[in-house]
């Protein structure tokens, strides 16, 4: 193939906006084909936290992963796309001895991933009390996923078609109509409502963030819940509704709003006094899908509450893997421009 190569990218939330992003920066023409709906990216602070969970997995991809994005951000923002953001760290409190320990085992050996123990007296953010320790994560941080998305969606360079596709193969999609959208690779990032949209049982899970007139905590703290900054103020978050095996809109019950404000406040006094100026919802999906289906289509999706923190870093190595096959050559480390 001597033309550029032509690839077609369903869904444009951070996971098809970064594969669009990677495979325009290595000379393909994209077309982005997104319905722009409930796209859980819209989240408006998002936190790059390593460190999982009340497990404190820590995924094997996760230092790479947070590196890619940092460095996609600073690209973004040099080249003059606003990300609000902030670098200051996450702050993970734990409640006991034994989930220190617990944490403390799944930490990667060596200084690859920078972390230091605190105790609650000496941590950077006011404590509420009863934390018995503090995981202390330099490199982490929150953005505002909206922006973020947006950034890498206009700097792909991407012919985006405001549409829902109805069907797609390995080089056709069909949009909502019957209009057919012909490509050289398909790759298909619909997220949790697309596989919803598409009748697919999956891991859905739901969650609420609850947007503050300040920030209740300088830097990302979380444990169960998250307090962040964001763009303006700040937030309170988690995605905690229970799993259900179909995609639904979210909603925030009565009971999960309570639920939210007590982790809230157990989480930090700051808080106290801050006033709610609205709510976001939003649906993640769990399962991870990266590469190519039986059908030919490429796939990724189940990004589950990692979308920011591995989402670019997945996405480069799969718009390398399309392309390398598009062009019939072998994936060529380095063959993709690295941040
Ligand atoms: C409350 C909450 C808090 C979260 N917090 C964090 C966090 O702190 N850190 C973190 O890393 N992650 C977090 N996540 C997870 C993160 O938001 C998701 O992993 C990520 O946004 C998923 O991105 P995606 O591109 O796969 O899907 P989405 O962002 O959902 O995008 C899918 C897009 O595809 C479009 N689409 C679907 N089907 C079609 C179709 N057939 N045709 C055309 N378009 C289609 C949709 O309309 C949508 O625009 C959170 C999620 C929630 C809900």
């Amino acid at each position: 193939m001597s033309a550029a190569p032509h690839v077609a990218v369903i869904g444009g939330g951070v996971a098809g906006a970064s594969v669009a992003y990677a495979l325009g920066r290595a000379g393909a023409h994209v077309t982005l084909v997104d319905a722009g709906q409930h796209a859980a990216s819209r989240v408006p602070s998002a936190l790059l936290n390593p460190v999982r969970g009340q497990s404190g997995k820590v995924d094997p991809q996760a230092v790479a992963g947070l590196r890619r994005t940092w460095a996609w951000v600073g690209a973004l923002r040099a080249a003059g796309h606003t990300v609000p953001c902030g670098r200051g760290g996450v702050l993970r409190p734990v409640p006991d001895g034994r989930t220190r320990e617990k944490f403390a085992r799944n930490l990667p050996p060596g200084a690859e991933l920078p972390h230091t123990w605190l105790a609650p007296a000496d941590s950077p953010v006011p404590l509420a009390p009863g934390w018995a320790h503090a995981l202390w994560l330099p490199e982490g941080g929150w953005l505002d996923g909206a922006a973020f998305t947006a950034a890498l969606r206009r700097a792909s360079g991407a012919r985006v078609v405001r549409a829902r596709a109805t069907d797609w193969s390995a080089r056709q999609v069909t949009l909502e109509g019957g209009a057919p959208l012909e490509a050289d690779a398909v790759v298909w990032c619909g997220g949790a409502v697309g596989s919803g949209w598409a009748g697919e049982e999956g891991t859905y899970r739901a969650g609420s963030l609850l947007l503050l007139d300040r920030a209740s905590s300088p830097v990302a703290l979380s444990f169960g819940a998250y307090a962040a900054p964001a763009a303006s103020g700040g937030v309170l978050g988690a995605t905690f509704e229970a799993p259900t095996p179909a995609w639904a809109p979210p909603r925030l019950p009565l009971g999960s709003l309570g639920w939210l404000l007590d982790r809230g406040l157990a989480l930090t006094p700051g808080l106290r006094g801050a006033q709610v100026t609205g709510r976001w919802s939003g649906t993640r999906l769990s399962e991870l899908r990266c590469g190519r289906g039986e059908d030919g289509v490429w796939r990724l999706a189940g990004l589950g509450s990692k979308g920011f923190l591995l989402g670019p870093l997945l996405a480069q190595g799969l718009a390398g893997e399309v392309l390398a096959h598009v062009t019939h050559r072998p994936p060529a480390p380095g063959a993709l421009p690295v941040a």
